[in-house]
């Protein structure tokens, strides 16, 4: 036995447990390889633009008050909007969240008696207090901005039919989400979010198409703003933070989207050269730089776990050998006790809080119980390995994140060995 076995033994992984891994990874190879090409070009994209924008020492210092003069800031928007190929980039601890963002980029370029139209279905939980789906005030509704949905057929296609038939005179804004988020769909890949938009944009040419991009960045060697995306949002606590992003979201864009976003995140007028950075410029760049491999992390780690379940008989979406266009990896459990048991091998894998065991509670905005493993550095942060699901049928848990390959493989080994010890998998 090697040292790392008899590391992992003192971790209380069983023998059974780590062969049969060792058997899982040694067919995952050439993914992995795959993966670390589409890390390696993205490394070099984040890179040069970080070499064109000449980063530099002077842009790690902070500012306080208005911000004004902020070089570190303006920069990585600079940076941002070229890793985007954008114009312009919006990058803010300010925004406090994906939700923040997407709801300022959608309040920012909605106005009354607007609609905005998803043509991919529900958009994520959270969006529905912004969108007035559910009351709550202030929402986009409040405000006279309707909205409508077209859902993806059963097979998961666009309902071409649909979209074209929604599109009308007060189409202002179409909102495209590229994760599944915690839906059973599949998540969109960028040639399909391509294919999309541009079908929108034979019947209606000046629509703004705004991508919900969360959990997408740096999985493809391209962005939707590649593709004819007015605006890519997305937050800073997941992929482009590489998890050391403490807080913030981004939205890059067309200069007249995002000089509209600017005046709704702070006030009309006061223009994108105030908001002070104060200590955090250093951490935002250094995330960046380290997303892409992060991602590839994350990625492994998802296709590892979904191999190892399918292998035994789980229902795993997207299945081992799908391609991938998120870090999302839901696999059906099929009862409470494997959502515990799941939970609390990736809870016991982690730097943080390994000590805690995680039960099912009350959340808000959901019906359900809600059960999650997360042992953070930063708080909520979801590119760090965690895993959560709605204690409901089919008992499905949504595993993401892992900031490097070895954490990601000792939390789904422990899932595997907790999961055997109760007797809810069988590795023979
Ligand atoms: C995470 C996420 C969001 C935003 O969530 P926050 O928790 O507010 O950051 C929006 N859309 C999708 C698809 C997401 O995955």
């Amino acid at each position: 036995m090697d040292k790392l076995d008899e590391m992992y033994m003192t971790m209380g992984i069983s023998p059974a447990v780590l062969s049969y891994s060792e058997k899982i990874l040694d067919g995952l190879a050439e993914r992995f390889s795959k993966i670390d090409r589409i890390a390696e070009f993205n490394q070099a994209k984040v890179i040069r633009a970080m070499q064109k924008n000449r980063v530099s020492a002077a842009c790690f210092a902070g500012t306080t008050g208005y911000g004004h003069d902020d070089v570190g800031r303006d920069t990585l928007e600079q940076v941002y909007a070229d890793v985007f190929h954008t114009e312009a980039a919006l990058v803010r601890t300010q925004i406090t969240c994906g939700t923040h963002a997407l709801a300022t980029a959608l309040s920012a370029n909605l106005l009354p008696g607007d609609e905005m139209l998803s043509p991919v279905g529900k958009p994520y939980d959270t969006l529905e207090e912004v969108i007035g789906l559910r009351n709550s005030a202030c929402s986009l509704k409040e405000f006279g901005i309707s909205y409508r949905q077209i859902d993806l057929k059963e097979d998961g296609s666009f309902d071409w039919d649909g979209i074209r038939n929604a599109i009308n005179d007060r189409t202002k804004l179409v909102e495209i989400q590229r994760s599944k988020g915690y839906a059973m769909r599949p998540t969109l890949s960028v040639d399909q979010i391509g294919e999309l938009i541009s079908f929108i944009r034979d019947i209606k040419p000046d629509v703004i198409v705004m991508v919900d991009n969360c959990y997408g960045e740096f999985v493809e060697e391209k962005e939707p703003s590649d593709v004819g995306a007015d605006m890519v949002v997305g937050s800073l606590i997941k992929n482009p933070g590489g998890g050391i992003a403490p807080t913030g979201g981004y939205i890059c864009g067309t200069q007249e989207c995002i000089d509209r976003c600017i005046n709704r995140l702070s006030a009309p007028g006061l223009g994108q050269d105030i908001g002070a950075s104060l200590t955090v410029n250093t951490q935002l760049y250094q995330g960046l730089f380290l997303a892409p491999t992060v991602v590839a992390s994350a990625l492994k780690g998802a296709i590892f776990v979904a191999s190892a379940y399918e292998e035994r008989g789980f229902h795993v979406v997207p299945s081992a050998a799908e391609d991938r266009h998120d870090i999302i990896q839901s696999i059906e459990l099929g009862s409470p006790e494997a959502m515990e048991a799941f939970c609390s091998g990736i809870q016991g894998a982690a730097p943080v809080d390994s000590f805690v065991t995680p039960v099912a509670a009350p959340m808000a905005g959901y019906d359900d119980l809600v059960i999650m493993a997360a042992g953070d550095f930063v708080q909520g942060s979801s590119i760090e390995l965690s895993a959560d699901g709605p204690m409901r049928e089919p008992y499905a848990i949504y595993y993401q994140g892992g900031l490097t390959f070895p954490h990601a493989k000792l939390g789904v080994m422990l899932s595997l060995q907790r999961m055997a010890e109760k007797g809810l998998l069988s590795l023979n």
